[in-house]
């Protein structure tokens, strides 16, 4: 998971919320396109082309709107944009998997980057060292299970993404490879120079590399 700061709606989407603010209750499918594209655009752009909880690459297509707060929990926030965020549409965890379930560790708080250990074979765990982590390990491995993030698609596509990048990096001669790790890693923390879109899974590559390469 992947910290998240959220910027300013959209405006067309920030005038439809006010309209339909004088009305109860608030009507997610009253909200259509255009304004409703141009949110999931921005949420997009905002995420930096990545899942809100998973961190798999996303666009338009294979992604949809999703409420952190759930809209049958609180439908006062259902067109409020601090609880709007991109999920992708993976068939067995994320958005569409979680129905109305709470998620404990959220991608709006800095601390989640930091709640959860991936490995190189593609797993992911609470992080272990939780009484000293500003979050609870209770609450990271009840995310992890609400949002099935060590689903076995989900690890497999971690181990895949890892083997290819440890693979290229090891075809150079030994020399260069800690060099070629620190590009890596610079590229998976999102400081390579030049680019908007995050590579797919970065948090916890970034985490692999960081210990392989050390
Ligand atoms: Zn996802």
């Amino acid at each position: 998971m992947r910290y998240i700061r959220k910027g300013r709606a959209p405006q067309s989407f920030s005038r439809f919320a006010r309209q339909q603010g004088r009305k109860a209750p608030p009507d997610w499918d009253d909200l259509r396109n255009p304004e409703k594209a141009e949110l999931h655009r921005a949420l997009l752009a905002e995420q930096r082309g990545l899942c809100c909880y998973c961190c798999d690459r996303v666009g338009e297509a294979d992604s949809h709107v999703e409420h952190l707060v759930a809209r049958i929990t609180s439908p006062a926030r259902t067109f409020q944009y601090s609880n709007l965020l991109a999920s992708c549409n993976g068939p067995a965890h994320c958005g569409h998997v979680r129905n109305a379930e709470p998620v404990p560790v959220s991608p709006l708080s800095k601390e989640c980057e930091r709640a959860f250990v991936f490995s190189a074979d593609g797993r992911v765990r609470p992080r272990a060292d939780a009484k000293s982590a500003p979050v609870q390990h209770g609450d990271a491995r009840r995310t992890i299970a609400v949002l099935r993030l060590d689903c076995k698609r989900l690890q497999a596509l971690r181990r895949g993404q890892i083997r290819g990048v440890v693979n290229e990096i090891e075809a150079f001669p030994p020399a260069e490879q800690a060099r070629k790790y620190d590009e890596a890693l610079r590229e998976y923390r999102g400081s390579a120079s030049g680019r908007s879109d995050l590579p797919r899974f970065c948090v916890a590559m970034a985490q692999v590399l960081a210990s392989l390469a050390s």
